[in-house]
C-alpha cells in the first residue's frame, strides 16, 4: 500500500468519525508528506489546520493508521502545499443520509411545532477558535438537555450563527429523542408580543400552559425585552417553572447578560446561572473553509481566485458571506464568471475596513470598552490601566488598518515609533497566550465593524 492509498483508507474511516462539514474543513488538501520508519508526517495547507488536525484529530488519526498498519507510532503536520492530486471527495460516502445531501436548501420548511428551521443542523455548522466554545457548550446541552448548563446563554454580533447554533440544538434533541420531547423555538419578539396580549385578553394562564410542557425552550434573541416590564416579570415565571423542573433553556443574545441595560437584576443572575458563551468573527481561514462547505452543500464551484477575493473582502459577517456567495452563484448560472466580473457583482458587498473602522473608530471603540476617556489614551503615562488600552489601539491600527508604524506613534502624541513596534508585538504574542485578551480583542472588533 502506497501513501496515497493508505491516507485514502484513513480519510475513508474517517469520515463515518465526523461530520461532513468539519471533514470538507479540516482533511481538504492533506496528503502524507513522508514516512520514515514509525512515522509519518501529514501535510496541510496552513497553521490553522494544523493546529485542529494536532489538537483534536491526532489520536484517531493514529488510532486508523494504526489498525492499517501497527508498525506506525508516531504521527506530525507540517505546513506545506498539496502535491499528489486532489483526492476525489465526490466519491465519499459521508455519515449522513443521502437525501438530506440532495435536499436543497430553499426545500427545508420550518417545523410547525418547534417553529424549528431543520436547514440548521450541527453538520453544517463550521466550527472555528471563533467559535469553539460556544459550539462545544451546544453539543454537551444536545446530548444531556437540562443538566448540562441550564441555561445556556449564547451571545455574539449579528449574523455570526447564533440562530444556526441554538436552533441545531433543538434539531439535535428533537431528533435524539424520536420527536418525542417538546422543543420550541421562539424569537424573543413573539414570545414578548405573544405575552403583550395574553395580557390584554386576559390569557396569561393560557400561554403559560401553552409553555408549560415543553423540555426546550429557545429563546432567540432575548436582548429584545430589554426596558419591557411587564414581559420580564412574565418571562422570569416562565423561566423558573421551566428550571425547576430541568427543563433546557437556551437563550442567545447581541451581548452578554451583563451588557443588556434594563434588564431586571433577577434575570440577569438566572442568565448567568448557567453557561455563558460567545461567538465572534471568523478570520480569513475560516471564512474560506465556511464559503467551500457552502459550496459543497449547494453542490458547486468557484475558481480559487474568486473564492480568495470573497474571504478576504467580505469580513463583516457570515450572513453576508453566504450573501456574496449566493449572488455569484445565481450569475454564474447564466453568464461566465471570472475575477473581474465577481468584483464588480460583490461592489455592495466588500466592506472596505476603511469605510467602518477608520482610526477615529478604533480608538473610540477601545477606549469605551475599557471605560476610559478616549483622550487618556493621548496621555503620556505609564499607568497600567491606560498604558494596555493603549497597546491594544496600537495593535489594532496595525492589524486592522495596516498603518505604518511611525504612523501609528504619531496618531498618540508623537511617540517614538519603536513604542509602536514594541505594542504591536506584544499585544500579538499576549494574544496567543492568554484567553481573555483575546476574547477582548474579539468583542472590540466586533464592536468596530458592526457599525
Ligand atoms: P445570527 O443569529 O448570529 O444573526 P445566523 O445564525 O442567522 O446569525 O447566521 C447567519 C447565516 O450564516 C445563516 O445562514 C447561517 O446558516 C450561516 N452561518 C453562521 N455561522 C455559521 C457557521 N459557523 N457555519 C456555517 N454557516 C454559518
Ligand atoms: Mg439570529
Amino acid at each position: 500500500m502506497d501513501n496515497i492509498e493508505l491516507w485514502q483508507s484513513v480519510l475513508a474511516q474517517m469520515q463515518f468519525h465526523i461530520s461532513r462539514a468539519n471533514f470538507a474543513t479540516w482533511f481538504q488538501n492533506t496528503e502524507i508528506a513522508s514516512r520514515e520508519n514509525e512515522k509519518i508526517t501529514i501535510s496541510v495547507p496552513n497553521a490553522f489546520s494544523k493546529e485542529w488536525l494536532g489538537n483534536k484529530y491526532n489520536k484517531p488519526i493514529l488510532k486508523i493508521l494504526r489498525e492499517i498498519d501497527e508498525s506506525i507510532k508516531d504521527l506530525d503536520f507540517v505546513i506545506q502545499p498539496k502535491q499528489g492530486k486532489n483526492i476525489n471527495f465526490s466519491s465519499i460516502q459521508y455519515n449522513e443520509k443521502p437525501d438530506d445531501i440532495q435536499l436543497k436548501f430553499e426545500e427545508f420548511k420550518v417545523n410547525k411545532d418547534t417553529n424549528l428551521n431543520p436547514r440548521y443542523m450541527f453538520e453544517n455548522f463550521v466550527v472555528g477558535s471563533f467559535n469553539e466554545l460556544a459550539h462545544a457548550a451546544a453539543l454537551a446541552v444536545s446530548d444531556n438537555p437540562g443538566f448540562t448548563y441550564n441555561p445556556l446563554f449564547i451571545y455574539g454580533g449579528t449574523g455570526l450563527g447564533k440562530t444556526h447554533l441554538i436552533q441545531s440544538i433543538g434539531n439535535k434533541i428533537s431528533d435524539n429523542s424520536k420527536k418525542k420531547k417538546k422543543v420550541k423555538y421562539i424569537s424573543s419578539e413573539k414570545f414578548v408580543s405573544g405575552i403583550v396580549s395574553a395580557i390584554r385578553t386576559n390569557s396569561m394562564e393560557v400561554f403559560k400552559a401553552s409553555l408549560a410542557p415543553l423540555d426546550v425552550l429557545i429563546l432567540d434573541d432575548i436582548q429584545f425585552i430589554a426596558g419591557k416590564t411587564k414581559s420580564q416579570e412574565e418571562f422570569f415565571h416562565v423561566f423558573n417553572s421551566l428550571y425547576e423542573k430541568n427543563k433546557q433553556i437556551i437563550l442567545s443574545s447581541d451581548r452578554p447578560p451583563n451588557a443588556i441595560a434594563e434588564l431586571e437584576e433577577r434575570l440577569k443572575s438566572r442568565f448567568e446561572g448557567g453557561m455563558i458563551a460567545d461567538v465572534s468573527l471568523p478570520d480569513y481561514e475560516t471564512r474560506l473553509v465556511i464559503l467551500k462547505t457552502k459550496l459543497q452543500e449547494k453542490n458547486s464551484a468557484l475558481a480559487e481566485e474568486i473564492l480568495d477575493y470573497i474571504a478576504s473582502n467580505v469580513k463583516k459577517n457570515i450572513r453576508e458571506l453566504e450573501g456574496a456567495l449566493n449572488k455569484l452563484l445565481a450569475y454564474e448560472k447564466i453568464n461566465q464568471l471570472d475575477l473581474a466580473s465577481a468584483k464588480n457583482l460583490l461592489k455592495g458587498f466588500i466592506f472596505s475596513p476603511f469605510d467602518v473602522a477608520n482610526s477615529k473608530k478604533i480608538i473610540e471603540t477601545v477606549a469605551k470598552f475599557y471605560n476610559l476617556e478616549e483622550k487618556k489614551l493621548y496621555e503620556s503615562t505609564r499607568r497600567k490601566e491606560i498604558v494596555r488600552p493603549r497597546q491594544v489601539a496600537m495593535f489594532l491600527l496595525r492589524k486592522e488598518l495596516k498603518y505604518s508604524f511611525p504612523a501609528i506613534a504619531r496618531k498618540f502624541g508623537g511617540k517614538d515609533h519603536t513604542t509602536a513596534i514594541y505594542a504591536y508585538k506584544k499585544i500579538l504574542q499576549e494574544n496567543e497566550e492568554n484567553n481573555k485578551l483575546t476574547q477582548e480583542l474579539n468583542l472590540i472588533k466586533q464592536r468596530i465593524y458592526s457599525g
